[in-house]
């Protein structure tokens, strides 16, 4: 079955219907047009699988689809057109570029996180590209799924983009299939499968992973702003964000002023109880349930704390005085806990970065210049933001991705489009001025070279 999908997505492509920037762009309207006629039906979706409120369907997954595909649109001429490059006096005669080339059948694999978004942005810079690509959307987000695999039929070329549903046996059908491209979104171990997968084809991979994110909060910064903006990006989705912050580092003198400031924005944002916030999201599944609630073992819980199993309902929940080598800290959160651990200053928030894996993304809050330059200079993540947090993420002309543990490869915007292209070095020479070329023809004279 799966392997029979991808053959007619790779006699979709060979039928080179794809190859025209027409027929590119026609498709990214048509996936627009599902958007916005379809729009209640994927927040209804989304209010299904995760309790994400229509605010937050809108802000975290369509309104940066949309404008991925309308940047797109408005930028493909140019970025499908030949790139002329540098020349030497060898050949400045020729004409030098390089020319973006579709690949063939890309495989995208979603997560369940932000299952339109993560889905979605892979597949439009897919098209934008000229490629043909299976979709593979996360089971464990089963609305969207099923609603994602009822809709693209209806909009786009069925044959060129084929969604497939399942769980881990259909995935592992495809990946025994031999595709061009793979981008996979989801977590590390199942990273190392589909890279492994991908290596019996020599298979290029895109891998964008997850980590513990820290947030660093400088004390001379206005924590009553950085609080705000860490609850926000840490709760959104009840914690369930590649790019939340998964952590704090501070100063112990602040520690006490940030977790009070957190419980007042808390309050602002989900009220007295949050359970009953229409505003607040649930957690994705039971295992996902029980992975969060065991992180809380044998911590000092600052703020909230109570879960309820029957709702997946986990309430925003900060740590205190943990310990580097908690569980907590072991792996990526995934869910609203946010521990804070005790640091000397910038320069040890900096060592204990750097003594661990690299993260998806680094925050840091302060208002010298001089710390956050040592935070750029001295550490390594997928990405950065200072002073806020996610908010790289929604510029497009930003690369995103991992580096390191956190993932391989980068995307949005012309960054999709170059990643699932084929950047071809082209040269075209005259047949004349023979003459120039003498110098590397046998039989070999040393002195020609010299003189050349
Ligand atoms: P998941 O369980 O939905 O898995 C992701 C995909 O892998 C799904 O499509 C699933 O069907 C497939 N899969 C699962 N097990 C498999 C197996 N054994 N063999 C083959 N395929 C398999 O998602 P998840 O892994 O729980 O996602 C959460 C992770 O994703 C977090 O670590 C998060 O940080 C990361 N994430 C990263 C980004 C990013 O942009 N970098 C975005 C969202 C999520």
């Amino acid at each position: 079955m799966e392997k029979q999908v991808v053959e007619s997505s790779r006699a979709a492509f060979l039928s080179g219907r794809s190859r025209a920037l027409g027929f590119r762009v026609q498709q990214l309207k048509a996936l627009r047009k599902m958007m916005t006629e379809r729009r209640s039906d994927i927040c209804e979706a989304l209010k299904q699988d995760l309790n994400k409120s229509g605010f937050d369907a809108q802000l975290f997954e369509l309104l940066g689809l949309e404008g991925e595909i309308s940047l797109a649109v408005d930028r493909l001429a140019e970025w499908a057109k030949p790139r002329p490059v540098e020349k030497t006096l060898l050949t400045i005669s020729d004409q030098v570029f390089i020319q973006p080339q579709p690949l063939g059948v890309v495989l995208i694999i979603g997560a369940w996180n932000y299952p339109w978004a993560v889905t979605l942005q892979p597949l439009i810079g897919a098209i934008a590209a000229g490629n043909a690509a299976v979709v593979k959307p996360s089971e464990l987000s089963e609305h969207s799924s099923r609603l994602l695999k009822e809709l693209l039929p209806q909009y786009l070329d069925e044959e060129m983009y084929p969604v497939v549903t399942g769980g881990v046996p259909e995935t592992q059908e495809l990946l025994r299939q031999r595709f061009d491209h793979i981008f996979y979104t989801g977590g590390s171990s199942v990273g190392r499968l589909v890279m492994e997968a991908a290596a019996r084809h020599l298979t290029p991979v895109t891998l964008e992973l997850g980590g513990k994110s820290p947030c660093y909060i400088h004390k001379d910064c206005d924590l009553t702003i950085a609080c705000r903006r860490i609850t926000w990006g840490k709760f959104t989705n009840c914690g369930q964000t590649c790019i939340a912050p998964d952590y704090i580092l501070c100063e112990p003198s602040i520690q006490a002023t940030v977790v009070e400031e957190i419980r007042r924005t808390l309050q602002e944002f989900y009220g007295d109880d949050p359970m009953t916030s229409p505003d607040y999201g649930r957690i994705i599944s039971q295992r996902h349930f029980s992975r969060v609630v065991a992180l809380l073992e044998g911590c000092t819980v600052a703020l909230g704390g109570s879960s309820d199993q029957s709702q997946r309902y986990i309430a925003p929940t900060v740590l205190t005085e943990v310990a580097a080598d908690s569980k907590v800290m072991q792996e990526e959160i995934f869910g609203p806990l946010l521990p804070i651990v005790t640091v000397s200053g910038v320069e040890e928030a900096i060592r204990f970065i750097n003594e661990r894996e690299k993260p998806l993304a680094l925050y840091v809050f302060s208002s010298s210049n001089k710390v956050t330059q040592r935070m750029l200079a001295e550490t390594s993540s997928g990405g950065v933001t200072v002073n806020d947090v996610m908010m790289h993420y929604t510029q497009s002309s930003l690369p995103f991705g991992g580096v390191g543990l956190s993932g391989m490869g980068q995307y949005h915007g012309r960054h999709t489009f170059d990643q699932l292209s084929h950047l071809r070095g082209c040269m075209l020479r005259p047949l004349a001025l023979e003459g120039l070329n003498r110098a590397r023809y046998p039989p070999q004279d040393p002195a020609r070279l010299r003189r050349a």
